[in-house]
């Protein structure tokens, strides 16, 4: 029977990302939306990656006027890392080292020892504060293929609701309590209302809840807290004082028993510390994180855990964002997945005519499967290389940290250095990070490896010209305040 009606259960971020992305794609399709008020939202998840934009801007093609004025995000060009033994480096959304720049016989990742500081623009920008390279009438070049957004949780899902009640879907405020299922399929759930609803496919997007594909499905959880060892969050405002200039990065910044995010908004600053419960009290995680932000308001506790459900399409029913998995917030990558899945639902009904079969189901699985492993094996070099402090929170990363599937890729760069040939064997090409993300954090960590590379006087001169290019360009761009203001103006039109 082919799919007409869906419902999707939860109204945060992933709820409504998933029915805008269906009656988009599928507006053919009867799509409504449940969402619990009493329950409420998670209220974060505000750093994106550039699949964010990708997804809503050239993928979905939503108009971007009213994104910026109902979302009001501001660009994240990358994370800085006060992390390993140097001060603090930058992994930019360009490119940086997986590349060649012309006249140098070997890739970036070989010279990164020596200047320019910044081997791209993206990053270039971010060393100066700065969001956008201008044109040559002054204007800032707000192109969006290297960067995205910091947004509120709160704006981007009052921003998501208003663009899927433009494209149809209906959203009701409804407490679901019993669900009644026949083998796989989902056939009815009861509203606390006493009402009683149904439809031909669910969309379980509840949350740290999964209503339907954990608590009614019992589905098996894979548990990643062998590799990553937080478990909380205590969560800040504070202002911004008047010197501060909005900063277009995410800093993330080691702390005793954890880490620490810094997201900047246009008229605050967020901090949030992810630390292990097994390592501190929440009492003492407050007081350094207090001690070291105190500037820090009133302060909030959110407690997670780290892994994905075994499958996350179970007959007629598909789980997105935080009920389908959960990887820690260090780079940032619930709304990214969240963005693939989506997409790939979409595609899969596209493509089987709304009417999926078992193979197709499978393939889902695995290849999501395969993303969530992937960015817990990602996140795992960050924790097994950062010799930053030697709390025993640290040493334990150190020496108990499993690399997964990222132990080959480890294994290639200790012997080969910075080599793009992983690229192709050892880094699947769905990799969400790819040889950049590995170099990145593998050569801002300092991780020894045994090809270093000495530049002769003629490469040398190469990384002059390069400096000083990127330097040019990159310190006369534009603020995140500047690119506000001439977005706002009204003679501004996105293209
Ligand atoms: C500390 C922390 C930091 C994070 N930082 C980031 C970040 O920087 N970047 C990022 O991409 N992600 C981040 N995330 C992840 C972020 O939470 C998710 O990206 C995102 O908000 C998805 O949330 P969600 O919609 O799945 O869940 P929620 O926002 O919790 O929404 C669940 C919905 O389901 C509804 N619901 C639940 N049960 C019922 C029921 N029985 N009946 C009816 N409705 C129900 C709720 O009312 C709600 O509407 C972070 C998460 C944590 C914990």
């Amino acid at each position: 029977m082919k799919i007409q009606s869906v419902i999707v259960l939860g109204g945060g971020s992933a709820g409504f990302t998933a029915a805008i992305t269906l009656k988009r794609l599928l507006p053919q399709l009867t799509v409504t939306i449940l969402r619990s008020p009493e329950i409420g939202i998670i209220g974060v998840g505000e750093g994106t990656t550039p699949f964010f934009p990708h997804h809503f801007h050239q993928f979905l093609k939503l108009p971007l006027k009213e994104f910026y004025e109902r979302a009001q995000p501001t660009w994240k060009l990358g994370i800085r890392f006060l992390w390993g033994q140097r001060e603090s480096f930058d992994y930019s959304f360009d490119q940086q080292f997986a590349k060649r720049s012309p006249g140098l016989p070997r890739n970036n990742g070989f010279y990164h020892e020596e200047p320019p500081a910044a081997w791209c623009l993206g990053a270039g920008l971010m060393a100066r504060n700065k969001a956008f390279t201008r044109n040559q009438r002054g204007i800032p070049e707000i192109t969006l293929d290297t960067t995205a957004y910091h947004i509120e949780n709160i704006k981007l899902v009052a921003y998501l609701e208003w663009q899927a009640t433009e494209l149809g879907v209906v959203v009701r405020n409804e407490t679901v309590g019993q669900v009644d299922h026949q083998q796989d399929q989902i056939t009815t759930l009861h509203l606390l209302s006493s009402e009683k609803m149904t439809a031909d496919f669910f969309v379980d997007a509840s949350g740290f809840a999964a209503k339907l594909l954990g608590e009614t499905f019992q589905e098996k959880f894979h548990d990643y807290s062998d590799t990553l060892f937080c478990d909380s969050a205590i969560i800040g405002p504070r202002h911004r004082e008047e010197h501060e200039e909005i900063q277009p990065y995410t800093t993330a910044e080691t702390m005793d028993h954890g880490w620490c995010w810094r997201i900047d908004h246009e008229n605050h600053i967020n901090r949030g510390y992810v630390y292990s419960s097994k390592f501190v009290s929440d009492e003492d995680a407050e007081a350094e994180f207090r001690r070291k932000n105190p500037a820090v308001q009133q302060t909030r506790i959110v407690r997670f855990r780290s892994g994905r459900y075994q499958r996350s399409w179970i007959g007629n029913v598909v789980a997105v964002g935080n009920a389908a998995g959960f990887v820690e917030p260090l780079e940032a990558t619930a709304l990214m997945i969240l963005c693939g899945q989506c997409r790939s639902l979409a595609e899969a009904l596209i493509d089987s005519d709304c009417d999926p079969g078992p193979m197709l189901k499978t393939m889902f699985n695995r290849f999501m499967g395969e993303r969530w492993d992937e960015i817990r094996d990602f996140l795992a070099i960050h924790y097994r290389f950062n010799k930053r402090l030697n709390t025993p929170f640290w040493q334990h990363c150190r020496e108990n940290t499993p690399l997964h599937g990222a132990e080959e890729i480890y294994q290639f760069y200790l012997e080969n250095g910075p080599s793009m040939l992983a690229n192709a064997i050892f880094i699947s090409p769905n990799d969400q990070f790819g040889a950049e993300g590995y170099l990145a954090m593998f050569l801002g960590m300092q991780v020894p490896h045994q090809k270093k590379h000495q530049p002769n006087e003629q490469e040398l001169a190469v990384l002059k010209q390069l400096d000083q290019t990127i330097a040019t360009r990159a310190s006369s761009g534009a603020t995140v305040a500047e690119a506000l203001q001439v977005i706002r103006d009204p003679r501004w039109r996105w293209a």
